[in-house]
Order: C-alpha cells, then sequence, then structure tokens
C-alpha cells in the first residue's frame, strides 16, 4: 500500500492572509482533497521577532471562513524549539554546520565568503550555518520540470540558527514536515531557490524527500510578488467573489457557484496542476486589483 497523502499549508503569521496565500493554499487544498489526502494546518511561527500570536488566529480565522479547515490539530512551529535543537546537534556532530558571526557588511566585503576568523570566536553572538556543499541536486517538480540546482550557487551557507536564538525557516520546515510525515508539498514558486537546501538537509538526516511541487506565483502589475513585503492586504472573509478568483488563477472556472462550499467541491473536481505547466508567475489581473 502507498503511503496516504498528507498535505500542508503552512503560513508565517506575520500579517493577515492576502490574496497570494490563499491561492496557495487551496492549491495545498485541493491536491490534498483530490488524491483524498488530509490537509493540516502549521503555523510557522519560529521567527519569534516578527510573527504574533494575533495574526496566526487572523490566519486561520480566515481560512475557516473558506471552509479551509485543518483535518488535524493546528501545530505551532514556536513550540518545537527542542526538535530543532537536536537536529543542529546532530548537524554540529557531523561538521555539517559552522558558527558565524559574520555580520552583513562583512560578507558583503569578502564578496558572500566568510573569512576563517568569523568562525573562530564563538563567544561572541554567533549563527549557525550550514556548510557548502559541491554537489548539484536535480528535482522532477510535477509543476515546473526538471529543477537543475548546481552548487555552490544555490547552497550559500544558509542560516539555521540566527544570531539572536531563533531557528530558520530552513531547519524548521524541513524538521516539521518529516514530523508531520507530511507527503506533498504544494506551494508557491518563490519557495523554488529554497529547495536545494531542503533536499541537502532531507539527505544529511536521511530521510524521505517529500514531492514537492511549486504554483505560479501571483505578480502584481509591477511584477513584484503578491505579499505582505509589498503592501497587499488582508483578503475579506468567507467572500464568494474573492474565491472564485483566486481559482481563476489556478486555471479553475467555478464563476456558477453560489456558494463558498459548492465553488469548493467544483474546484476539488476541476484540480488539474498539469494546467500550470511550467508557468512560474502569473500577473494579476487589472479587475483583480481591488483584492491586494
Ligand atoms: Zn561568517
Amino acid at each position: 500500500m502507498s503511503t496516504p497523502y498528507r498535505g500542508r499549508f503552512a503560513p508565517s503569521p506575520t500579517g493577515p492572509l492576502h490574496f497570494g496565500s490563499l491561492v496557495s493554499a487551496l492549491a495545498s487544498y485541493l491536491d490534498a482533497k483530490q488524491k483524498n489526502g488530509r490537509w493540516i494546518i502549521r503555523i510557522e511561527d519560529v521567527d519569534g521577532a516578527r510573527c504574533t500570536p494575533f495574526f496566526a488566529q487572523q490566519i486561520i480565522t480566515t481560512l475557516n471562513s473558506y471552509q479551509l479547515y485543518s483535518d488535524e490539530p493546528i501545530l505551532y512551529q514556536s513550540n518545537f524549539s527542542a526538535a530543532y535543537e537536536a537536529k543542529l546537534y546532530e548537524l554540529k556532530k557531523q561538521l555539517k554546520v559552522f558558527p558565524c558571526n559574520c555580520t552583513r557588511q562583512s560578507l558583503t566585503k569578502h564578496n558572500g565568503h566568510h573569512p576563517f576568523i568569523c568562525q573562530s570566536d564563538t563567544s561572541r553572538p554567533h549563527s549557525w550555518r550550514l556548510k557548502s556543499c559541491q554537489q548539484s541536486y536535480e528535482y522532477q517538480d510535477p509543476i515546473q520540470g526538471r529543477l537543475l540546482f548546481s552548487n555552490d550557487l544555490e547552497i550559500t551557507s544558509p542560516v539555521l540558527k540566527r544570531k539572536d536564538g531563533y531557528f530558520s525557516y530552513q531547519l524548521a520546515v524541513v524538521v516539521d514536515d518529516h514530523q508531520q510525515n507530511i507527503t506533498h508539498l504544494v506551494r508557491g514558486a518563490d519557495l523554488i531557490e529554497t529547495t536545494a537546501q531542503q533536499l541537502y538537509l532531507y539527505e544529511l538526516f536521511g530521510w524521505v524527500t517529500p514531492s514537492i511541487c511549486h504554483i505560479p506565483l501571483i505578480v502584481n502589475l509591477s511584477g513584484d510578488k503578491v505579499s505582505k513585503q509589498n503592501h497587499a492586504q488582508a483578503i475579506k472573509n468567507g467572500n464568494l467573489h474573492t474565491l472564485i478568483r483566486a481559482l481563476h488563477y489556478l486555471k479553475i472556472n467555478v464563476t456558477n457557484a453560489t456558494s463558498i462550499n459548492e465553488a469548493l467541491i467544483l474546484a476539488t473536481q476541476q484540480w488539474n496542476p498539469s494546467k500550470l505547466i511550467s508557468i512560474d508567475k502569473i500577473k494579476l489581473e487589472e479587475q483583480d486589483q481591488d483584492l491586494i
């Protein structure tokens, strides 16, 4: 018997849910539901400096208003620091990480290279970085096709634990997905660049890599990602029009749906990732300007 499908949507609560993240949430939800899988919400609040419980609750409320409910209790990354510490310790023993007290300025000065001295004084605040690996990674993305990551370009010593003591997304996401037995990741194409680092971590931990598929990124009229950084606003809760328009960017047409419930049922039938093949960006249409 094959492993049961387990998918997830894992937002960072640094702001309210915006249109771009609704599209991502829907893609992961529809993929899971169409394959009779479980869909799990996980709150990626590992960055305690930027995430707030207020936004976490607001995101969950908004998802639920679109009838996107987690099939299992919602986990919060901030509760799992001990697990991340344990994995970091393992990497330290394998000599796959190094302490670094470089500042952004000193890295720029050395063209991104770490002068040996950065690793010698661990009495000063330091981060822990993954050592570069020389190998290339090739990955077959069900939507984006063959992705080739040739190192060292892609794996540039990412930080796993920051100077301020917080763990990075890179480490946390791999540990969490493994602990929750996630089998399928459906996420935005902006995360393609982090894939090689994650594949490398899976390899170091000896874990099976989940299927990873990247859906097109919604970009605004100036070509920038619809994101919190680009001031995307909160979407309305439980708004059928917003849902129909979000599904439109996944090549799903449910304009005749009269309720959110009906729209989701029709969308689950229509979801066909092969319609998105090789598309990494979709420009937001003029009529949807007021949704972001
Ligand atoms: Zn350094």
